[in-house]
């Protein structure tokens, strides 16, 4: 539309319908849900208690776990018990393959415990045994009213499905490439279990689909294409991003350009852990996303410049992780205390050049002396210079002034 400027265009999320994932609410315009998995085994419930704990503390909204055999269903209702004692009321979804339907059916408490199920279409059996596995969870699901996510992952899709599409295309003179066959094959299966579940009868507003792929352009074609057959909710990930950056960053450019055209009600950032790596790191990647992005905010901001030759010293870097990692470590506490504390912006830049303008847009930002400048640093509050700082201890006099601004 030639009348309409990207200056003034609104950002618009697509309508889809909501649904209850144990008080927890993915769709219908809720803002996008954060949610994370488990590398814990289950059976283990020390371990599953401490991890899901720790993923809630990071901000992750509902944690996933692994239900792979009777001894890890059997752990679920006591990993819920040791939770609600502990006063984390996280929903917890179950994720089953293969013998989902037995270990629901074996394992009523478990069932019960859970707040979601998710199916795997692609490995709940074959041929005829398939569509009477995928009816005896579903009807679980509607035994005990919780919803599913049919969840179609790439590296287990529906074999005889994907078979059948290659050939009707192969009859047609391969208008599709293999690629794009299977990206059809991804859609259709997510789309025709959703369809069967609702045969069955569970009700539009308990299904959730996702199309997991490990390709960026892949994970774009698929879910908005979903995004354009069905109003389902949709739960977002990429699936074997990889390890450290480039896990993020794939996942990022996946995911921003998804939900930069409104489609996407839940996100999960699954990266490979680095050897006792930090399990939380996926949930507050998922944040940052959801928050760079303008749709949710989470915690402050504290903007800081990338520095250059004009700033020889590395103060400012650390200031500025030394005033992230406070608010990280207070939010907890200050979120209730201090109700909209997650919309501050903190500055902190290191020279004369950009560091009074940016500050001035902050809330509170200090401008360090860059090489050369005289050892004063200004502090801006409310866009006004409110304070000069010198000496030895301009960090730890700026921490003060932060808190003291939060604080009022
Ligand atoms: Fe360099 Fe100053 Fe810009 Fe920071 S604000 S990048 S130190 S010129």
């Amino acid at each position: 539309n030639s009348a309409q400027s990207y200056l003034t265009a609104p950002l618009s999320r697509r309508a889809s319908i909501a649904v209850d994932v144990g008080g927890v609410i993915v769709g219908g315009g809720a803002p996008v849900v954060v949610q994370s998995m488990t590398n814990t085994d289950t059976a283990d419930i020390d371990a599953t208690v401490a991890q899901v704990a720790a993923l809630n503390r990071a901000g992750s909204e509902i944690v996933r776990i692994t239900v792979d055999r009777p001894e890890s269903a059997a752990a679920v209702p006591r990993i819920r018990e040791r939770l609600d004692r502990l006063g984390i009321d996280v929903p917890l979804v179950g994720d089953f393959h293969y013998i989902g339907h037995t270990l629901l059916a074996d394992h009523p408490d478990c069932a019960a415990a859970l707040a979601k199920y998710r199916i795997n279409p692609g490995n709940v059996g074959f041929k005829d045994k398939r569509d009477r596995q995928f009816t005896q969870i579903i009807e679980q699901a509607i035994r005990y009213d919780k919803p599913v996510r049919i969840g179609v992952n790439w590296g287990s899709l529906d074999q005889e499905l994907l078979t059948r599409l290659m050939d009707e295309n192969q009859a047609k003179g391969s208008p599709m490439t293999a690629r794009e066959v299977t990206r059809e094959a991804i859609i259709q299966s997510a789309l025709l279990s959703a369809e069967l579940a609702e045969e069955i009868g569970l009700p539009r507003n308990r299904i959730i689909l996702s199309a997991k792929v490990s390709q960026v352009q892949d994970l774009i074609a698929v879910n908005l294409e979903l995004a354009l057959r069905t109003n389902h909710a949709l739960h977002l990930g990429l699936t074997e991003a990889g390890m450290g950056s480039k896990g993020i960053v794939a996942s990022s450019a996946a995911m921003g350009i998804v939900l930069q055209q409104g489609v996407g009600d839940t996100i999960r950032i699954s990266l490979t852990p680095e050897p006792n790596g930090d399990r939380t790191r996926e949930v507050i990647v998922a944040q940052e996303l959801l928050q760079t992005m303008g749709f949710r905010q989470f915690l402050p901001v504290v903007a800081a410049c990338p520095g250059c030759g004009r700033t020889t010293s590395t103060v400012f870097q650390e200031l500025a992780q030394t005033i992230e990692g406070d608010l990280r470590r207070n939010m907890p506490v200050w979120r209730d205390r201090y109700p909209g504390v997650e919309n501050l912006q903190v500055a902190v830049m290191g020279c004369i050049v950009n560091g009074p303008g940016e500050s001035k847009h902050a809330d509170i930002g200090i401008s360090l002396p860059g090489t050369g400048e005289s050892p004063a640093a200004p502090v801006f509050i409310d866009g006004k210079k409110a304070k000069t700082l010198r000496g030895p201890n301009i960090a730890q006099d700026f921490q003060a002034l932060v808190a003291d601004y939060i604080e009022q």
